[in-house]
């Protein structure tokens, strides 16, 4: 069984430029999404969403090509949604007061964005909006967007503040340099357009930032596969026979001063080995890094499938193979399979160089007998392998899985401090740690009491138990949720909640 990736959707987001700015330095708009936001909740990002129905009907002026046009109305509505700018000709006549009051009209709901603009006289005009780029997330992500990046002045009498019902949580002024900095101090999460603006931005302002902007082949739709969320964490997803409905697994590439770690090169595909080792390569010749090891989360086919094909690339390309890392309990079932050179134990740390990156190996078994994480103390990130994933959910199958190992582990991880991101097995980074794990613990404690309840009302097997306490879950899936509920009765059994008999019936005790 294998998913197909979701289709991107259209959307548009501003890079609003302060009126008068720094020209060397320019300052922007950004904003942090909510971080009780489920996709990219914790981002720095820019002001902007999705397509509506209406955006289409807006004219603009100076534009003769209507796809843009259409992108040009999103952008300008989603800026006034998300932060009351109105990028509009004939606005600059508005009071703060009218401005509040069209807010109102198009949040009730009372007019359209098209009705809005032409009932107030406003316009907009394609001169106001430079396009700076078109950006589709990559396919490992559960949502994904075709996104337009226009870059904007705002006008001089209007102050961007973030309004009571977007998602977002802040937003400031920033000088690019600045925001920048902040990225390369670990210190923000940002997907990689918003990397790119600021990076380029951080150039100054002068008549080639168009064409920088368009330099990279992701800002003209094209594959965006290397992914720095954050500094010397490189995000690479592949494409792998994993559960639906992910596609991917992240393999990270985690760089010192001198060395590098391969974390989970998990693809049985060729195209995508090579896709990998194409990037591990650069990361030899370009930056002069020494592969170190190819480190391990954990068994699954879909975390180790291509350790072999990379480790034969090295060899041919390079003159070596390099070590292979785990936990001994993946290296005994990997046993047969794939040779594992050397063992992680709980709490040794991985340093990369002095004064460099030192990773914290945590043994966190539950979806996987020998799960390992790592944490870096420095920055707060946490590799957290199939324990928390960005895209769909975990699976804990018995006896490789381990509910109240599993259990455990969320709660060791939720101890760690400074927690600042979780770069998990699958989907894209998750920037709100704290918030995710509480979420994951707080869904398998209440499926926990729905089973308990379940049980006391007389369903005694696994498959009973499903129909009783799985109500929200398609029946295409009851035959997952009955190896949850194993590991769920395995934990209460434990615990001393429930008692199962010869026959392998579970009754309350
Ligand atoms: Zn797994």
């Amino acid at each position: 069984m294998s998913a197909k990736p979701q289709q991107p959707k259209d959307a548009a987001a501003i890079i609003l430029l302060r009126s008068n700015t720094d020209k060397d330095n320019p300052e922007v708009f950004w904003v942090r999404r909510s971080t009780k936001l489920a996709f990219l909740g914790g981002y720095r990002a820019f002001p902007g969403g999705q397509r509506e129905k209406t955006d289409d009907q807006v004219v603009v002026r100076n534009c003769d090509d209507s796809e843009k046009a259409a992108m040009i109305s999103c952008a300008a509505r989603e800026l006034f949604e998300e932060v009351g700018v109105m990028l509009a000709r004939g606005s600059q006549t508005l009071t703060v007061g009218q401005r509040a009051s069209l807010f109102d009209d198009l949040e009730s709901g009372r007019m359209t964005w098209p009705e809005l603009l032409d009932h107030y006289g406003l316009h907009l005009d394609a001169n106001d909006f430079t396009f700076a780029g078109r950006w589709v997330t990559p396919p490992f992500a559960p949502r994904r967007f075709d996104t337009w990046f226009f870059l904007a002045h705002c006008p001089p009498k209007q102050d961007p503040h973030v309004t009571a019902d977007s998602e977002l949580e802040s937003g400031e002024w920033i000088a690019a340099r600045d925001a920048y900095a902040q990225w390369q101090r670990s210190e923000v999460i940002v997907v990689p357009p918003v990397l790119h603006a600021m990076k380029t931005l951080a150039a100054g302002l002068d008549d080639e930032t168009v064409a920088r902007f368009l330099s990279v082949p992701a800002a003209q739709r094209g594959p965006n596969r290397r992914m720095e969320f954050q500094p010397n964490y490189i995000c690479f997803p592949v494409r792998t026979p994993t559960k639906p409905p992910a596609t991917h697994t992240n393999c990270y590439l985690i760089s010192g001063s001198e060395e590098f770690l391969i974390v989970d090169p998990g693809s049985p595909y060729e195209d995508e080995q090579a896709a990998l080792a194409e990037c591990v390569d650069d990361l030899i010749r370009k930056d002069g890094l020494a592969p170190r090891e190819i480190v391990l989360t954990h068994v699954h086919p879909d975390h180790v499938a291509g350790v072999d094909a990379l480790n034969a690339f090295l060899e041919t390309q390079h003159g070596r193979r390099v070590p292979v890392a785990a936990h001994r309990l993946t290296a005994e079932s990997l046993k047969g399979h794939l040779d594992v050179d050397r063992f992680i134990e709980d709490d040794e740390v991985i340093a990369l160089g002095e004064n460099s990156i030192g990773l914290r190996a945590l043994y966190t078994p539950g979806h996987a007998r020998g799960h390992l994480c790592f944490y870096d103390e420095r920055t707060g990130a946490l590799l957290s392998g199939d324990n928390i994933v960005g895209f769909g959910s975990v699976l804990i199958d018995p006896p490789d899985g381990n509910m109240r190992d599993y259990l455990a582990s969320l709660a060791r991880m939720r101890a760690l401090p400074n927690l600042s991101v979780l770069f998990g097995g699958h989907g894209p980074p998750i920037a709100n740690p704290y918030e995710k794990i509480d979420e994951y613990i707080s869904h398998r404690q209440q499926r926990e009491e729905l089973i308990l309840d379940a049980v006391r009302q007389g369903a005694s097997t696994p498959k009973e138990i499903v129909a009783r306490a799985y109500l929200d879950v398609s029946p295409k899936a009851h035959a997952m949720a009955e190896r949850a509920v194993v590991a769920h009765l395995e934990k209460l059994e434990a615990d001393g909640l429930v008692v199962r008999d010869a026959s392998g019936n579970h009754t309350p005790s």
